[in-house]
């Protein structure tokens, strides 16, 4: 007879892990709050829609904070594999030229979402909408909200994180698991903007201005992109992925420091040079002729800089490579595009199954760890549904 698994929440970790479910072994349900599946899926393809990344190997491991969450399902499921896979139920990908992987051209996130959820039906998953699990019995069967009570011989949770609620992911099942003794950490925002203490003059003549081609510098680590600056601070790729490094600063200090290259192609040593060569000219000309900052730049350095320093050309030059920037606080968890924190990866094993409750997973952005945005946060959804998936067929 076949054995029964129950996953609970209907976003991609949830329809990753239904897709590869063998339906000659199990027979399985899907039980989703919500009227729909994948509705953050969708809110994510309203923006960049970054299915994945197509950096190789070993340095993508490296974006995942920790790294060993993503390590054993990676080796089993990597980009390259959910490439193929999209490519095989129908959705052809392209790599642009930021390396993101997108949906090739013209193909809609609902299609996307469309041909996934065929692919779960195919194999006769079953879907239970307007299902919002609370709990579990004494014997450990799940509780829904409408009364329902379900034993299933294995459970998969993939509940997601705390960002973005209206989507489903509203975090209140982290009070079940903690009254199970489970451990769970509050959730904090990340891929967020980070607050910085503008001023209204500054923000009113350069709010919503990008800052192409920079790179920024949170303790030890650089990442080169774009940011925006907005009425509460900084936003954009570049930032987002010193979010790990971010917060850990305005954690223990209560203030993190950043610091932007404003010109990464050229060292500080050639803009110097460029300085000494046009003694006579203003230094805003130089800025603007010769450096080519635009005017967003050049009033950003300005702002973080003294006077002396903006008429010091060798002082000029490296603020020009580290200008040095307070951030003061986080976006609220609610407007981030992702969340850490959530069940402590002390509470798994190496498939995702909880220590405390055997034959029942979590998997996806319910679990504490941070990845950045650019499709890292799809590929993990999809790698640990794969993987646990496979286990659980007993195939790997
Ligand atoms: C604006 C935005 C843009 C993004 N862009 C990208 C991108 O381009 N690339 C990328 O890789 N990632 C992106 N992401 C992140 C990505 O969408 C998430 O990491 C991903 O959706 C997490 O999947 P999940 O299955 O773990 O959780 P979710 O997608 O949050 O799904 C959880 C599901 O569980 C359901 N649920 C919750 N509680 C219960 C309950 N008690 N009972 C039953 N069901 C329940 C919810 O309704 C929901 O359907 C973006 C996110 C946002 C907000």
């Amino acid at each position: 007879m076949k054995k029964s698994i129950s996953i609970i929440g209907g976003g991609p970790a949830a329809m990753a892990v239904a897709s590869f479910l063998d339906p000659l072994q199990y027979e399985v349900t899907i039980y989703e709050k919500n009227k729909s599946l994948g509705r953050k899926f969708l809110v994510a393809g309203k923006g960049g829609f970054n299915l994945t990344h197509s950096e190789e190997g070993e340095s993508f491991g490296k974006k995942y904070t920790p790294q060993e969450i993503i390590t054993p399902a990676f080796k089993y499921f990597d980009n390259s594999n959910f490439r193929n896979w999209l490519e095989q139920i129908g959705i052809p990908t392209f790599v642009g030229s930021s390396k993101r992987v997108y949906p090739t051209k013209g193909i809609k996130p609902i299609e996307v979402l469309n041909v996934i959820i065929s692919e779960i039906e195919k194999r006769r998953v079953i879907i239970k909408y307007d299902h919002e699990w609370i709990g579990w019995t004494d014997e450990n069967d799940l509780i829904f909200s409408n009364k329902k009570i379900v034993t299933s011989d294995f459970t998969i949770f993939a509940l997601g994180g705390g960002s973005w609620k209206v989507t489903g992911s509203n975090s209140i099942w982290i009070d079940p698991f903690q009254k199970k003794n489970i451990s769970t950490i509050p959730f904090t925002a990340s891929n967020c903007a980070y607050k910085i203490a503008w001023s209204t003059e500054f923000i009113n003549k350069h709010g919503g201005q990008p800052l192409k081609n920079i790179a920024i510098r949170c303790q030890d680590k650089i990442q080169k992109g774009e940011g925006v600056i907005t009425d509460f601070g900084l936003e954009g790729n570049a930032i987002y992925a010193l979010s790990p490094q971010i917060r850990e600063q305005l954690k223990s200090q209560l203030e993190a420091t950043i610091y932007i290259d404003l010109k990464p192609t050229l060292s500080q040593e050639k803009i110097n040079n460029i300085f000494l060569n046009t003694i006579n000219k203003k230094v805003s000309d130089v800025l603007r002729k010769k450096l080519k900052l635009n005017a967003t730049q050049v009033d950003l350095i300005r702002n973080h800089t003294s006077k002396e320093t903006f008429i010091n050309p060798s002082l000029l030059a490296k603020a020009i490579k580290n200008l040095e920037i307070k951030i003061i606080a986080t976006a609220t968890t609610d407007e981030a595009i992702s969340t850490v924190g959530g069940i402590s990866l002390e509470e798994i094993d190496q498939h995702f199954q909880l220590k405390k409750l055997p034959h029942q997973y979590c998997i996806g952005e319910m679990l504490d760890y941070d990845a950045p945005t650019g499709g890292y946060l799809l590929q993990s959804c999809f790698s640990m549904g794969a993987y646990l998936a496979a286990h659980l067929n007993k195939t790997y």
